[in-house]
C-alpha cells in the first residue's frame, strides 16, 4: 500500500482538545505542517479543570515537567473523587474513588473477598474506604509523589485552572511549529467525495488542507454538521443537561481530591486549584430551573449573599456515531460528552488523539483502520457512560422526584445490567468482569468501590456474623501496610510549595 501522508493538517478550534492534538501531532508528524484555526468571538468553554491520569500520559509524552506546567496553571494534585450524600445506607454516606496503584495489588483481594462475604451475608466490612493507599493519603492529606525508595507505582491526576492549560498548551505547540491562525469558519467546503476540502472564514478567505481536525466544541461544525455524522444523545439515562459554575475561596489546606457531593437535583463538583475553588452544579433542566439551580449551589458554597459572578452552561451528553469520517476526526465535545461526574473528557479526547496517530500510521495514512478506530472508541465512551449510570442507579436519596427516577430508571444499558447481575451472584466478580469483556473503561476494583461504596449489598440478619468465613489479611494488618506506606508520601501543600 502507498502512503497517503497528508502535507497539511487543520485543526479547527482552540480549546483544550484541540491545544492536545496540537502538540500531539506537532511532536509526531515533524515533516506535516499542523495549522490551528480559533475564533476570538466565539472562545473556549472555560471548564473542565479535573483530569484522571491520562493528563499525566499527556504532558510525559509531549515531554512537560510538573515543575514547568503545575505552577503556570494553578495546578494542584488529586488523588481520587470523594463521594458524600449519594447513599443513605449507615455506613455508606460517602466513600473515596481513588486512582490506581501498585499496592492495590496487595490490599484489592482481601477487598473483593471481604465484599463478596458480605453479600453472602457475613457481618464483614466492606466499605472501599478501608482498602486503598490513595484514600489514606487523601485522609491525611498527602499527595501522591513518593519518596524515591517507594518501590510501587501510584497514578495521580490534577486539578487546573482550564484557561492557563489551554494558553500554556497554545506556547509550547506554536514552539513546536504549529500556525496559529485567528478567524470564524462560516461554511465547511466539501468536495466530490464528501470530503472536507476546505473552511470558509468571515473574511471570505478560505483555508485548505489535506485532514481536518474538528475541535470545534459541542457545535461540532465539522464532524456532525457538515459530515452529517449522527449524534447519539445519552439522555434517557443520564438526566443532566446544564451545569451553573462559580469561584469560591481555597481553603488553607488543599486538598489532593475532588469533592462531589449531591444537591436537590444533580450533583456539586467542588475542584481545589492553588488560588480558588472552582465549583459546579450539574443538574437536569427538566427537573429545575436555572435560577433555582444557582441558589441553590450558592445555598451549599455560603455565597447566598456574595456577588460572586455564576455562568451556566449547556451541554449536549451522548457521543457521534463515528469519530473519525472521511478525512475528518473529531476529538473533544465535538465527538460527545458524557457528564463531569469522573472528569473523563480530557482522557476520552487522549485516548482519542493517541489511537488515531497509531491506526493512521499504521494504514500509511488512509482511513484502512477507521471502523476499528471508531469501535474503539464508541466502546470506551460507552464504558464511561456504563460507570456514570451506575452512580445514578445505585443513588440511595428518596427525597426528590429527580433522585427517585434516577434509581428507578429502566434504561439501562446490557452490559451494566450484567455488571449489576455479576456482583450480587459471581463468585469471582474481577476474573468475570475481564471473561465478559467488561473492564474496558474502568476496572472491577473501580466498580466495586463505586457498589460497595454507595452500600449496594443485601441487608444483614441481626444474627449475621462473620463465623466460618476467613479473610485473606486482617483489617488490622491492611490499615498498618497503608499507613507505613504512608510514611513515603509529603503534605500535599509542601509538594505545591
Ligand atoms: C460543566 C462541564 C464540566 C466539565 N468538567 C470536566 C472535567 O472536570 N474534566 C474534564 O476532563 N473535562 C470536563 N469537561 C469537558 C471539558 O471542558 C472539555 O472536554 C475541554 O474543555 C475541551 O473542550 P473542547 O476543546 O472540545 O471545546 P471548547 O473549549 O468549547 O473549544 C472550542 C473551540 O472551537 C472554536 N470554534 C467554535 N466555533 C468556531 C468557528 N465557527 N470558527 C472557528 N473556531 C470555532 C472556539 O473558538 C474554541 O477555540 C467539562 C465540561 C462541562 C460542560
Amino acid at each position: 500500500m502507498t502512503s497517503e501522508k497528508p502535507k497539511k493538517i487543520l485543526i479547527v478550534g482552540g480549546g483544550t482538545a484541540g491545544w492536545m492534538a496540537a502538540n500531539l501531532m506537532a511532536s509526531r508528524w515533524e515533516d506535516i505542517d499542523v495549522c490551528l484555526l480559533e475564533s476570538t468571538e466565539i472562545g473556549i468553554i472555560g471548564v473542565g479543570e479535573g483530569s484522571t491520569p491520562h493528563l499525566k500520559f499527556f504532558f510525559d509524552s509531549i515531554g512537560v515537567s510538573e515543575s514547568e506546567w503545575m505552577p503556570r496553571c494553578n495546578a494542584t494534585y488529586k488523588n481520587g473523587i470523594s463521594f458524600a450524600n449519594w447513599s443513605s445506607v449507615p455506613g455508606h454516606e460517602s466513600y473515596f474513588h481513588p486512582f490506581p496503584a501498585q499496592t492495590d495489588d496487595f490490599t484489592v483481594p482481601t477487598f473483593f473477598s471481604n465484599a463478596k462475604a458480605r453479600i453472602q451475608g457475613n457481618n464483614v466490612n466492606a466499605h472501599p474506604d478501608n482498602y486503598f493507599l490513595e484514600t489514606y493519603l487523601t485522609k491525611k492529606n498527602l499527595g501522591p509523589i513518593a519518596a524515591e525508595s517507594f518501590p510501587f507505582q501510584i497514578f495521580y491526576g490534577y486539578h487546573f485552572d482550564a484557561t492557563l492549560v489551554g494558553q500554556f498548551l497554545a506556547e509550547k505547540a506554536v514552539g513546536r511549529g504549529v500556525k496559529r491562525i485567528f478567524g470564524t469558519v462560516t461554511e465547511v467546503v466539501l468536495g466530490a467525495k464528501g470530503e472536507i476540502t476546505a473552511v470558509r472564514l468571515n473574511d471570505d478567505s478560505f483555508l485548505e488542507a489535506d485532514f481536518f481536525i474538528d475541535c470545534s466544541g459541542f457545535k461540532s461544525l465539522l464532524l456532525q454538521d457538515a459530515l452529517k455524522v449522527t449524534f447519539n444523545s445519552f439522555k434517557e439515562n443520564l438526566f443532566n443537561n446544564a451545569a451553573v459554575v462559580m469561584p469560591s475561596a481555597i481553603s488553607e489546606i488543599i486538598p489532593p481530591e475532588t469533592k462531589s457531593t449531591t444537591l436537590s437535583n444533580g450533583w456539586a463538583w467542588k475542584i481545589p486549584l492553588v488560588n480558588r475553588y472552582g465549583n459546579g452544579y450539574v443538574y437536569s433542566g427538566d427537573y429545575i430551573t436555572p435560577d433555582q439551580a444557582e441558589t441553590e449551589l450558592r445555598q451549599h458554597l455560603g455565597l447566598l449573599e456574595s456577588d460572586v459572578a455564576a455562568r451556566h452552561l449547556q451541554m449536549k451528553v451522548g457521543r457521534a456515531e463515528k469519530h473519525w469520517e472521511k478525512n475528518c476526526l473529531a476529538i473533544g465535545l465535538s465527538q460527545g460528552f458524557i457528564e463531569p461526574l469522573e472528569a473523563t473528557a480530557l482522557a476520552l479526547s487522549y485516548e482519542t488523539i493517541t489511537g488515531f496517530i497509531k491506526h493512521y500510521e499504521n494504514g500509511f495514512y488512509t482511513n484502512k483502520f477507521a471502523e476499528i478506530f471508531n469501535n474503539e472508541i464508541n466502546a470506551k465512551f460507552d464504558g464511561v457512560r456504563d460507570y456514570i449510570v451506575c452512580h445514578y442507579k445505585a443513588n440511595q436519596r428518596k427525597d426528590t422526584n429527580y433522585w427517585k427516577d434516577n434509581a428507578v430508571n429502566p434504561k439501562v444499558s446490557d452490559s451494566l445490567n450484567k455488571i449489576l447481575y455479576l456482583w450480587r451472584t459471581s463468585q469471582n466478580f474481577a476474573n468475570d468482569m475481564r471473561i465478559h469483556n467488561l473492564e474496558g473503561s474502568y476496572q472491577a476494583k473501580s466498580w466495586a468501590c463505586l457498589l460497595a461504596g454507595y452500600g449496594v449489598l443485601p441487608p444483614l440478619e441481626s444474627s449475621a456474623t462473620n463465623a466460618g468465613y476467613t479473610s485473606p489479611h486482617d483489617l488490622d494488618q491492611l490499615a498498618d501496610f497503608i499507613r507505613r506506606c504512608g510514611l513515603n508520601f509529603k503534605n500535599h501543600n509542601d509538594l505545591l510549595n
